[in-house]
């Protein structure tokens, strides 16, 4: 290791950037950002230094002690303008003389100090260096470390920050606490956080630091498992949230049923234990209520349960009936939204569900009820300019149509059944709501399939981008 990783407290110390262009621009916002005293040393600047106003000093080059004081001296210099040139170079000496470290951007091999990629979760922060050879590999893994690290790690950080001061010295050496914080950021603690509820985390935190025992253990011997309520999306496994990719590494039992795609299930930890709660129209392998009743045995075993749900867990998903038993038996538990049918199959069929010229809204409908076609609203259904992505209708697609018919829609209104949305074996099939349903038998269609009804649909024609694999 050639250079060594810091992490400076600049509050209130003042550092001298030298350069008047971009490159300049945003070391003044990141060292103002970090609380330092920032001298700006320039003899022209850009029009970026408008928004930056109050941010720093100008500074003189002029005077003989200019960089004086200061313990870091960025120099920026703009294209055009070699550090090599003799008297850059001469700044760059007096910087030193004057006993300041020196940074040269661009220029690793001139500098004393080299700026980090920085993935800030404040107080959480990851700094990556390629030692100046390859930045962009250093910005790319940065890349990679934000789809990795949660955005809460920075708020679980603190609530460590603030945990460890209310634990004084309550644990009785280094391996209690090293027991007890294992437990914190494994266990629903860490997830509350992540859920974005600090309060009960803090609550729950408090709890446990009263009620540990001295080796670090939980009081209660009694484990407490929690329940992910996670959407997956339509099925290409690269519209997975980041979330929902964390959970599904996290979890010790799946509960999974038809719609989710099998691409997705080989990306669920791979020695947690499946349980398929199927699902079809009528013949659910479970019913709702079992489902519910499963998972709330399963976690006050202690697990981690993860009830994966194809597109978004509460929209026709029936997510929220699953989850008001854990609800009531206290079970703590999460929500994780995913890319719904309507929006995936829409994007991947290039059917922009609203647009300027032809659709002001949009309604999701479901086309099935308890027993067989539903009847819907279709005078609010069918008001101009709206877009209707109707779930769950390809067995009604006829009567469906019909109805429109009936109710004064044009039979030259644009319709697409999208079979298979976002996956390998996506079909859409286009016609108008005359001969959509003919069309649809027509190609054999049984997957799942959304009907987007509306002007819109004449859009796939020059939008249609996506190539499906097979
Ligand atoms: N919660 C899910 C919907 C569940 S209802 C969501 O938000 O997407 C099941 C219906 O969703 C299916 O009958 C079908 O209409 C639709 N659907 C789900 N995945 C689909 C896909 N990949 N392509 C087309 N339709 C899909």
């Amino acid at each position: 290791m050639d250079r060594l990783p810091l992490f400076l407290d600049l509050h209130k110390r003042r550092i001298a950037v030298v350069g008047g262009g971009s490159l300049a621009a945003r070391r003044i916002e990141a060292l103002a950002r970090a609380g330092a005293e920032v001298w700006l040393f320039a003899t022209a600047w850009s029009d970026e230094f408008e928004a930056l106003r109050g941010q720093y000093h100008l500074g003189d080059l002029g005077e003989h002690n200019a960089f004086f004081g200061f313990p870091l001296v960025y120099f920026a210099f703009q294209d055009g303008e070699e550090p090599e040139q003799p008297s850059n170079l001469a700044l760059i000496a007096r910087a030193r003389t004057a006993g300041a470290l020196v940074n040269v951007a661009d220029h690793p091999g001139m500098s004393d100090f080299i700026t980090p990629s920085v993935l800030d979760r404040s107080p959480l922060v990851v700094a990556i260096s390629t030692g100046g050879d390859a930045p962009l590999l250093g910005r790319m893994l940065k890349a990679r470390l934000e789809t990795l690290i949660p955005a809460g790690y920075g708020r679980l950080a603190a609530l460590a920050g603030a945990g460890r001061a209310a634990l004084g010295d309550k644990l009785a050496n280094h391996q209690a606490r090293l027991r007890f914080w294992e437990r914190i950021f494994d266990g629903p603690i860490a997830e509350m956080v992540l859920a974005g509820d600090d309060a009960a985390a803090h609550a729950l935190l408090d709890r446990e630091i009263a009620d540990c025992r001295p080796d670090g253990s939980a009081a209660d011997d009694q484990p407490v498992g929690e329940v992910y309520l996670v959407g997956a999306g339509p099925g290409d496994p690269d519209l997975l949230t980041f979330r929902a990719f964390r959970l599904m590494q996290k979890a010790d039992v799946v509960l999974y049923d038809r719609l989710v795609d099998p691409t997705i299930m080989d990306r669920v930890r791979r020695d947690a234990e499946r349980i398929y709660v199927g699902k079809r129209r009528a013949d659910h392998a479970l019913p709702q209520e079992e489902i519910g009743d499963l998972m709330v045995k399963l976690a006050l075993e202690g697990k981690r349960v993860l009830r994966l749900k194809g597109g978004d867990p509460f929209i026709f998903g029936r997510g929220g009936e699953e989850i008001e038993k854990l609800a009531e038996k206290r079970v703590p538990f999460q929500v994780c939204p995913g890319v719904t049918a309507a929006a995936g199959c829409s994007s991947y069929a290039g059917i922009p569900l609203t647009h300027r010229d032809y659709a002001q809204s949009c309604v999701f409908v479901t086309g099935h009820g308890r027993d067989g076609p539903i009847d819907l609203d279709w005078s609010t259904l069918l008001r101009p300019r709206q877009t209707v992505a109707v779930y769950m209708g390809l067995a009604h697609l006829d009567f469906l149509m019909k109805e429109f018919l009936r109710h004064g829609a044009d039979s030259a209104l644009p319709v697409a059944v999208v079979e298979n949305g976002t996956r390998a074996n996506q079909i859409v099939v286009t016609g108008n709501v005359g001969d959509i349903a003919a069309k649809a038998v027509a190609a054999g269609l049984r997957g799942p399939t959304i009907i987007i009804v509306g002007e819109v649909v004449a859009l796939r024609e020059k939008l249609n981008w996506y190539v499906p694999k097979s």
